[in-house]
């Protein structure tokens, strides 16, 4: 059995004071529970402040990119390291965001989840089509190809650990869901790629979350598919009830 998982993905919003307070509020809500791991990824300039704020709650600390270099003139990145030393367990990498904003690239994911793992950071590897590529009846064949090439040189053992996001670009912050069994085909067809590149039991224990418009009203049905295993939320994890809504339901 596969333990949910409901990451919230804060973007760049909230200020510090913001953040602090959301954590605060948290901690009469988020009950510790063995039903869901949970993860906050905040924007980097809190992320310490989060981790020590965190450690009286169930919720670990994610962030929202990195370089993949421990360290070298990169101006205004951040490292795997850098990461670990302040006691982020998360990343998310590949965001279609970063894709889109920053130029991210399969192969510069790929260099990202391998560091990832050399760190003993989990990395949170997002995949998903756009509008016009699943109007195309492309979605399974772009998909399969982003999981290929993200996985790209990473041992059975590190990507048994990993989590896959699938996030349909048009699902992203426009209130448009997919429906739960569309998304599950595609959760499904992930795994199969994974039990192709690596094993059956492998696939089996990758945990493939679901995101774009996830909410406390739809969450419920999207985790009750065979190949759900959990949510990147982004709009709906900045408040802290909805927050512990969206965790209480994993
Ligand atoms: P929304 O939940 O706001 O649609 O964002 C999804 C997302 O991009 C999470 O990474």
């Amino acid at each position: 059995m596969r333990k949910p998982i409901i990451a919230g993905n804060w973007k760049m919003y909230k200020t510090s004071d913001e953040a602090v307070a959301f954590v605060d509020a948290l901690a009469g809500k988020l009950k510790a529970t063995d039903k869901a791991d949970t993860v906050i990824c905040p924007p980097a300039p809190y992320l310490a402040a989060l981790v020590e704020k965190s450690k009286e709650l169930p919720v670990q600390i994610g962030a929202q990119t990195m370089h993949e270099e421990v360290e070298g003139a990169f101006t205004g990145e951040i490292s795997p390291t850098m990461l670990k030393s302040v006691g982020v367990e998360f990343v998310i990498l590949g965001h279609s965001e970063r894709r889109q904003y920053f130029n991210e690239t399969d192969e510069s994911v790929n260099r990202k989840v391998k560091s990832a793992f050399e760190h003993n950071l989990t990395p949170i590897v997002c995949v998903g089509e756009s509008l016009e590529q699943r109007e195309d009846n492309a979605t399974a064949a772009i998909v399969s190809e982003q999981v290929k090439k993200a996985f790209a040189g990473i041992s059975e053992t590190d990507a048994s650990s990993a989590i896959v996001a699938y996030e349909p670009i048009w699902a992203i912050g426009t209130g448009r869901t997919a429906t739960a069994e569309d998304a599950n085909e595609v959760c499904g067809q992930i795994r199969e790629v994974l039990a192709e590149l690596y094993s059956e039991s492998a696939a089996q224990s990758i945990r493939i979350q679901y995101g774009g418009s996830v909410k406390p009203g739809n969450i419920k049905e999207l985790l009750s598919m065979s190949d759900i295993d959990g949510a990147l939320v982004g709009g709906a994890s900045l408040d802290p009830e909805s927050f512990a809504a969206l965790a209480e339901a994993g």
